[in-house]
Formats: structure tokens, C-alpha cells, sequence
């Protein structure tokens, strides 16, 4: 058996006067869909930040494809979505295929140099969020929702084995969610794209991901997906914060 590739080992985290998260140990296996859910405030997105190595825990260890992450170098394992991306104001300027031709560029010295394919590499990634019509269009002209896909094409063109993305929904209008995580579903299944997601939509994703972790004060949990459905609705309202029907 491979090893994991994300191996959370009781870990914890202080910023300045918070304390964020409390021993949590997690490990993410390749091929996994998982949804970390929890309240605000919960240290959701700091648990992805030091999933990506940005910020490190004040205790404990995180390995990465079975090495200890500190003498892990490669930055191209992941591809990270961070919590409201999708905010250019109007008049931004960037077309679409610019942004996602961003995801690829190398920095050489001064320069950003792209691949001579960069247009192909980019249409694969536009095909793979169900947005190749819109390559020449202004990012700033696009929906909430559509702009997240065009993120995600910029993490994908990269090839990542990993896609962590921290509440992709938040400006997605509510009838168009159910295909945004169509769309996340078959990158799991289709391209084996392993996902790390931090959600609130408990009723929508618990279809699509093989596994859940719940972050609050008191509760920390990680199983399966099926595990979702046996709990009781005072658990439920336990581990999300808030009520959430079936
Ligand atoms: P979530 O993503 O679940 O809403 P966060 O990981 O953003 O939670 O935050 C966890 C806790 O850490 C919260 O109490 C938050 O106020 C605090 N926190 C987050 N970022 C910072 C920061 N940069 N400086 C100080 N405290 C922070
Ligand atoms: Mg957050």
C-alpha cells in the first residue's frame, strides 16, 4: 500500500492569541474526494494552509507522499484554490486563457516564460472545467461561478496530484452548485485527481466525496461519507454548528 499522501500527525496551531487547531491528525489517501467540514472560526482554512506548507504547526508532523514534509521541496504536488479567489472587480483586464496560462508559467529570473504549447495546456484545463468556450473572454465579464472554474483551470494546467480548495461555492449562485461539484466529481473519478475541500454544502457534496472530516471546538472526526448519513440530527447540528436536513 502507497503511503498516504497527506498525513496530518497530531498537530496544533497557535496564531498570536488564537488557539486555531488542537492535536487534529488526518491523512488523505490518493483517489480520495474529501470534504473538511465546520463552523466558522473552526481552523478549516488554517488546517489547508498547513496542509500547503505555507504556515507551520506549532506542534506535530505532516508527511507528504511519505516523507516528512520539511525535506519536501516540491511545490508541484498541489494545486490551491484559496477562499474567495473569485473576485476581480470589473474592468480587470485578463482574458481567461492569460489567467489560466498564469498556472503554467516558470519564473526565470525576471521573466515568466511559458511553454510552446501553453495554448493547448490551457485549452485541457478550460475542457476539464467545462469552460473552452470562454478562452478569449475577459475574466472580469464572467459569473462568480465561472470564474472559480477558471481558478481551478489554473491549478490544474500545472498538473497537481492534489486539488485543495477552500469554499469554491461562496460565490456561486445556488441552481448552479450542483454541477460545479459535477464538474469536481469527475476530476476525481475521471482524471484521479485526489480533492481536498472545505465546504458548507453538507447536503450537496455528501453524493460526491469518499470521506468527511468535521472540525469544531470539541469534535474532531474523520471517516467515510456513509458515516454522514447514520449520524443523529443533534449530532449533525454538533459537527456543522448549525442544523443541516438530510
Ligand atoms: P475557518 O476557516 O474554519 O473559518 P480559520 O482557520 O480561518 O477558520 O480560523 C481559525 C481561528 O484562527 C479563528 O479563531 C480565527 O479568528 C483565527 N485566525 C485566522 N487567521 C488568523 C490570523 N491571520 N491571525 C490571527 N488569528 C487568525
Ligand atoms: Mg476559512
Amino acid at each position: 500500500m502507497d503511503a498516504p499522501l497527506i498525513n496530518i500527525k497530531d498537530i496544533s496551531f497557535e496564531y498570536e492569541q488564537t488557539k486555531a487547531l488542537e492535536n487534529i491528525s488526518l491523512k488523505v489517501e490518493k483517489g480520495d474526494f474529501l470534504a473538511i467540514l465546520g463552523p466558522n472560526g473552526s481552523g478549516k482554512s488554517t488546517l489547508l494552509k498547513i496542509m500547503l506548507g505555507l504556515i507551520k504547526p506549532t506542534k506535530g508532523t505532516i508527511e507528504l507522499f511519505g516523507e516528512d514534509s520539511k525535506n519536501f521541496k516540491n511545490r508541484e504536488w498541489v494545486g490551491y484554490v484559496s477562499q474567495k479567489s473569485n473576485s476581480f472587480n470589473s474592468g480587470f483586464p485578463a482574458t481567461v486563457e492569460e489567467i489560466v496560462a498564469g498556472g503554467l508559467a516558470k519564473k526565470t529570473g525576471l521573466f515568466h516564460r511559458l511553454p510552446k504549447n501553453y495554448k493547448e495546456e490551457v485549452h485541457h484545463a478550460l475542457v476539464a472545467v467545462g469552460m473552452e468556450s470562454f478562452t478569449g473572454r475577459s475574466v472580469s465579464e464572467l459569473s462568480g461561478g465561472q470564474q472559480q472554474r477558471i481558478f481551478i483551470a489554473r491549478a490544474l494546467v500545472a498538473k497537481p496530484k492534489v486539488l485543495i480548495l477552500d469554499e469554491p461555492t461562496v460565490g456561486i449562485d445556488h441552481q448552479n452548485v450542483q454541477s460545479f461539484y459535477n464538474m469536481l466529481a469527475s476530476l476525481n473519478r475521471d482524471k484521479g485527481i485526489t480533492l481536498v475541500l472545505v465546504t458548507h454544502d453538507v447536503d450537496t457534496v455528501t453524493d460526491k466525496i469518499t470521506h468527511v472530516a468535521c472540525l469544531n471546538q470539541t469534535i474532531h472526526f474523520h471517516g467515510f461519507k456513509d458515516q454522514l448519513h447514520t449520524m443523529s440530527d443533534a449530532q449533525r447540528e454538533a459537527w456543522y454548528g448549525h442544523s443541516v436536513r438530510k
